[in-house]
């Protein structure tokens, strides 16, 4: 029977993949992915098959990665970060149920919230909370409850989706709910381009973060009313004693 991988490559290009993804992607014949990651991967790999289709046809690449494995032939269907945090997983698990013959099997990878928050410091250690800003599958009023909920129980806030051109201000939204039960001067931070050519971050204050314009390729981080800028890292502590 063959197989669909499910591959998250981490948030980088090579050096953040796990050495599980890395053997998926020389074992495949075929990569399938979206068009921006099948460009991070196509250089080493040569004699592969690359097969993508363009943001927002989610459902019809998943189809594609069944038909070319109901060939006979085992298929990588890549994802940036993990393939279970805003990937490909779900909907291959979804779509899979009209393909019996195909197996399944879902190959995990560093996700922008661990990729990011080792660039600034140690600001998920303690419980934290991932809400994806994007309104495409999920009512904003959805997002609003989740993020008023997760500030209210004081939980570290990790964002991913925060802006794309249509969505300006939605990072600034969301601030604006977290500013009803968290200080101003809470410490955030922001990572842009984990793990790529051009990594960057900036550790700011909620209320500065609020006016800072962010882009598609970041990771937002919000602290709890315990995290601390410690020598330039964001820093949540455990709460051992002693320190
Ligand atoms: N499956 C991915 C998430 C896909 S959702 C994962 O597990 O990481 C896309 C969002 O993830 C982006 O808008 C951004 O917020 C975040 N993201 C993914 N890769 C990133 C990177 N290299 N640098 C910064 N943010 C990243």
């Amino acid at each position: 029977m063959s197989k669909i991988y499910v591959t998250g490559l981490g948030p980088g290009a090579a050096d953040q993949m796990t050495v599980q993804a890395q053997k998926v992607l020389e074992q495949c014949p075929v990569i399938i992915g979206y068009t921006v990651y099948i460009d991070l991967i196509r250089g080493q790999y040569p004699d592969k098959i690359f097969l993508s289709t363009p943001m927002r046809k989610e459902a019809d690449r998943c189809r594609l990665a069944f038909e070319e494995a109901e060939k006979g032939q085992d298929v990588a269907m890549v994802c940036s970060g993990d393939a279970g945090i805003y990937g490909m997983a779900g909907l291959i698990c979804e779509i899979g149920k009209d393909y019996p013959d195909v197996g399944i099997e879902i190959v995990p990878g560093i996700t922008a919230a661990s990729g990011g928050a080792a660039v600034l410091g140690a600001p998920l250690m303690h419980d934290f909370a991932v809400i994806s800003l994007s309104d495409l599958l999920t009512p904003w009023e959805k997002i609003e409850s989740r993020l008023r909920a997760a500030a209210e129980s004081d939980f570290v806030i990790c964002l991913y989706n925060p802006s794309s051109r249509k969505r300006a201000d939605y990072l600034a939204k969301a601030c604006d709910i977290i500013l009803e039960s968290r200080g101003a001067e809470t410490v955030c931070g922001t990572v842009r381009n984990i793990g790529r050519e051009g990594e960057s971050y900036e550790i700011l204050p909620l209320g500065r973060l609020r006016d800072t314009q962010v882009d598609m390729f970041t990771t937002v981080f919000i602290g709890n009313s315990n995290t601390m800028e410690l020598n330039g890292r964001m820093v949540t502590p455990r709460g051992y004693k002693d320190v």
